[in-house]
């Protein structure tokens, strides 16, 4: 195993002496230089010794090796206030039928981790001023359905109109040394758009957190690889942005010894913060319909609907225009696309309901902000009536 770095800076070694010499005499020189140019005549403050660590090649560093524990808030984070999120600790409450049904090998089980980390997850996202919600608070067996626990799950999220549903969970595999992190969204990557966007955010914060070593070729994956038409039944019955994160294996030896450190939950907890931090920075789009006002219209007229791209209501510099891809809004009529007219400047965007339609219909209104970041809630439910 590679000796850990030290992060404290330390005065240059001998055998480093000689390549650290330009760099002493380059600091002397600009310090002179700096000094002499100084009207005021003010000492500089003295330059701090350079650490090793600044001239090591970069190989001499190990990704695994985790750096002392140490969980700040980022400035970032504060776009989190206020956001809906739902969090999912998998296999809690659900019926343990025994024969290490969900445990590692030594016998750690997974709903006790996935609970750790959610009720960590929960203390940052609380501390960044998010809205949050736990499906399970407590370790006890509620005795439900396997199909009616994961369909409780879900509707919780639904319940809340969650900007974000995320089921927490740690991987199994018969082969031991499988461990590496992989997220799920539902079903194909055009179901959700922005169940993708707080994915790829979410797998960053994990990588950063954990520093696996293994990485697979595409971590971010459609739970029908498991369930082909399927997928999983949380995410399945989600109305709103859904994710399951899968940060490890608490079937691989090393790892479930790791899951049992409450330090090494919390470090997962705060890469899915980070994760959200980032996602949430990004902006958040919504819509609103703006007509017809009581969702009921006739089929051949216009709808209208005013398009948020979750950044510029936060001023600052260029906020007066909408920051969209234009070819990116997507207008549906009952997962049909329609022609539709984009008003930058008043921030809507027009399209007329087809003629044949009739009765209940869902109109679906997506595009994509400069981060790339899709509509939370691009659905809208509508009445249409004939002429
Ligand atoms: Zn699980």
């Amino acid at each position: 195993m590679a000796t850990k770095r030290k992060n404290t800076a330390h005065f240059v070694s001998k055998g480093t002496a000689a390549a650290v010499l330009p760099y002493f005499l380059g600091a002397l020189l600009g310090g002179v230089a700096v000094w002499l140019l100084m009207s005021g005549g003010e000492r500089m403050a003295q330059a701090p010794p350079v650490s090793p660590d600044a001239l090591a090649p970069p190989a001499d560093f190990v990704w695994s090796e985790h750096p002392e524990p140490d969980f700040p808030i980022p400035p970032h984070a504060r776009f989190l206030k206020d956001v809906k999120i739902v969090l999912d600790p998998g296999h809690i409450g659900q019926r343990d039928p025994g024969h290490g049904w969900k445990r590692g090998p030594t016998g750690l089980r997974e709903a006790e981790v996935n609970l750790r980390v959610a009720q960590y997850l929960r203390e940052f996202l609380n501390a960044a001023g998010a809205d949050v919600v736990l499906t399970r608070e407590a370790d006890e067996c509620l005795d439900l359905p396997d199909k009616e626990d994961l369909r409780q799950r879900a509707e919780a999220a639904n319940r809340e109109g969650a900007d974000l549903f995320l089921s927490i969970h740690h991987n199994a595999a018969d082969d031991p040394s499988a461990n590496y992190t992989t997220l799920y969204y539902h079903a194909s990557p055009d179901h959700s758009p922005a169940s993708l966007c707080a994915a790829r955010y979410l797998l960053t914060g994990l990588d950063s957190a954990l520093r696996l070593d293994r990485q697979v070729g595409c971590a971010l994956r459609s739970d029908y690889l498991h369930y082909p038409g399927e997928g999983f039944a949380v995410l399945r019955h989600a109305r709103v942005p859904a994710v399951l994160s899968e940060a490890s294996f608490h079937s691989n030896p090393p790892e479930e010894a790791r899951l049992r450190d409450p330090v090494y939950n919390r470090r997962e907890a705060y890469g899915l913060f980070l994760g959200l931090a980032r996602w949430a920075q990004a902006g958040l789009p919504r819509v609103a319909l703006v007509r017809p006002r009581q969702g009921k219209i006739r089929a051949g007229t216009e709808v209208l609907i005013s398009l948020d791209d979750g950044l510029s209501a936060r001023g600052g510099g260029g906020a007066e225009n909408l920051r969209i891809q234009a070819d990116s809004v997507v207008v549906r009529f009952d997962g049909t696309p329609v022609p539709h007219t984009l008003d930058r400047n008043r921030r809507q965007v027009r399209a007329t309901v087809p003629q044949s339609l009739r009765g209940r219909c869902t109109l679906s209104v997506d595009f994509a902000n400069v981060f790339g970041q899709h509509v939370l809630h691009p659905r809208i439910g509508l009445e249409v009536s004939g002429r």
